[in-house]
């Protein structure tokens, strides 16, 4: 047991919770007076849209949190303790904490967002020209960075052999929570000028418009109230896991992203019941194991932030030009005359989730039928996904573009109506974003423009004023794209 600190203060992040938590365990653990702050970072916030829902989602974790805090201190016996926000540049207002408390050392769960590490940097070192340490643990993923290599000693740049590698390592050691309750009583109550609580959302200058926590719970008791939900249908996930109608997923993403809840208690639970039998549990598992293989991606090639992770897929002669920007307002709005691609697209726009299904085809769509880069959908979905991550979410987009590692082969192109058809087969999502098409027959709602003049006539369906003909026609897009990216003569794509 390392010698006690005096005092030290915990930065919560992207660690939304007091259960199971790294940072705030060692700092119980390590220090007699803990405080814990939370900062509105001005350098994120600033540029977002003013009703940005992520800011309403976190804004009530964040309330959240503090009460959860002031209680675990209570139960220790600690009256007026609590979480301290700031409003600020967090580069600023953390050092300028610490050194007004006068603390030994900051814990902080590590966050290898490229911009979290430079961030991070800038506090290690303001923080050291004071003569305070920065403690940093792991948290956010199972395993991290260079925790898992291949025999060669080089990072995973392959799925299967990383989730190989990935559950045999697994084991107690990386499942176990850390026991935050028994070092609790070092929380310290806090300093007559912290005690202001958490600002109003207004004070921050953002509306909770169009977070909707009947959609989506927040904070920690929100996850809880979605995991209960889920583990029921855990044995199942596999078989509905694939089919937007159905509430296959967990739905706990903005969860993971927001650490509301603990990955440790996820995948222990997924790991139970995958030794137990479960092959939905299996399947899930494995999930996670795709969300630490796109973290350890990330953090060993921070160029895949604007570039293909294939180099040579840099080359890729994208659409661009007034078409293409025309091509591309269609998507973003819903309106290719696709009828899967536009209900996830207003999926997204509706409640900011898409379903992993939808997400891969339409982000095939864009790359693949309309021949847009990959970087400008990345964009678009990072705008408006709740559980926006840039290593998953740049992992997803180059693989659907085939840019990516180990990523969908640049060959096989995705079938707008064939996915419809199959993973939608009686357009019953498609009905709940279209309700234009509601009427059209289980056959002709994947392909209205198909559908014969009669059916459309019953269904009071014209194509070009209820709904969009299609603005491409797949199979020339796929030759397209079949010559654009035969011109970087990679033909097996790897
Ligand atoms: P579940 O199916 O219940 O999965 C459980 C958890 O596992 C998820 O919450 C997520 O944390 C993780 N997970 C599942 N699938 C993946 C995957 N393919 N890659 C990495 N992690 C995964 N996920 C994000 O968290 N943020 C994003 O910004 C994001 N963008 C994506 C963009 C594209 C183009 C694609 C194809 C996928 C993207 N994903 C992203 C992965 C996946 O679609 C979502 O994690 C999933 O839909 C979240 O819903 P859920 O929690 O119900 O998932």
């Amino acid at each position: 047991m390392p010698p006690k600190l005096s005092s030290a203060l915990v930065w919560f992040r992207r660690d939304l919770r007091v259960e199971d938590h790294a940072a705030l365990f060692h700092a119980c653990r390590q220090a007699s007076r803990v405080w814990c702050v939370f900062v509105f970072d001005t350098t994120i916030l600033d540029p977002l849209p003013r009703d940005d829902r992520r800011v309403g989602f976190i804004h009530a974790a964040v309330e959240e949190l503090d009460r959860s805090l002031r209680a675990l201190a209570e139960r220790h016996g600690v009256p007026g303790a609590g979480l301290i926000v700031r409003h600020g540049i967090a580069d600023i207002e953390v050092p300028a904490l610490a050194a007004r408390l006068g603390v030994q050392s900051v814990y902080l769960n590590r966050d290898d967002d490229p911009a979290a590490l430079r961030r991070d940097a800038v506090v290690r070192g303001a923080l050291a020209n004071l003569g305070i340490a920065q403690h940093e643990s792991k948290d956010h993923v199972i395993f991290e960075r260079s925790e898992l290599l291949t025999g060669g000693g080089t990072p995973y740049g392959v799925f299967t052999p990383y989730s190989r590698s990935w559950l045999a390592k697994l084991d107690d050691s990386y499942l176990s929570a850390y026991p935050v309750e028994r070092h609790a009583a070092a929380l310290a109550p806090l300093p007559e000028q912290d005690r202001g609580g958490v600002p109003p959302l207004a004070t921050l200058r953002f509306s909770s418009g169009r977070w909707d926590p009947a959609v989506l719970p927040g904070g920690a008791s929100g996850g809880r109230v979605l995991l209960a939900d889920f583990l029921p249908r855990l044995d199942r996930y596999d078989s509905q896991r694939d089919y937007p109608a159905l509430k296959g997923p967990s739905y706990l993403r903005a969860h993971l992203r927001f650490g509301t809840l603990s990955v440790r208690e996820l995948a222990r639970l997924a790991h139970q019941r995958a030794q137990a039998g479960s092959s939905g549990a299996r399947v899930w598992r494995s999930e996670l194991a795709w969300r630490d293989f796109y973290h350890q991606i990330l953090h060993h090639h921070p160029r895949v932030v604007d570039h293909a992770y294939k180099p040579d897929f840099d080359r890729v002669a994208w659409a661009h030009g007034r078409a293409a920007d025309a091509h591309f307002a269609a998507w973003c709005e819903g309106r290719t005359g696709y009828p899967l691609v536009d209900a996830a697209m207003l999926q997204l726009l509706h409640s900011g989730y898409m379903h992993n299904r939808l997400r891969m085809v339409s982000a095939s769509f864009l790359t693949k039928d309309l021949g847009i880069d990959w970087r400008r959908g990345e964009a678009w979905f990072a705008r408006h996904l709740l559980d926006y991550d840039l290593a998953a979410n740049n992992g997803g987009w180059q693989w659907a573009a085939s840019t990516g590692c180990d990523s969908q082969p640049w060959f096989r192109i995705f079938n707008p109506v064939t996915q419809s058809r199959r993973f939608d087969p009686q357009g019953r999502f498609i009905r709940r974003y279209l309700p234009q098409l509601a009427a059209l027959t289980d056959n002709d709602i994947h392909s209205p423009w198909l559908a014969r003049p009669v059916d459309l006539a019953t269904a009071q369906v014209v194509v070009g004023r209820d709904y969009p003909a299609p603005v491409v026609d797949h199979d020339l897009a796929r030759r397209a794209t079949l010559a654009r990216f035969a011109a970087i003569q990679s033909p097996t794509g790897s």
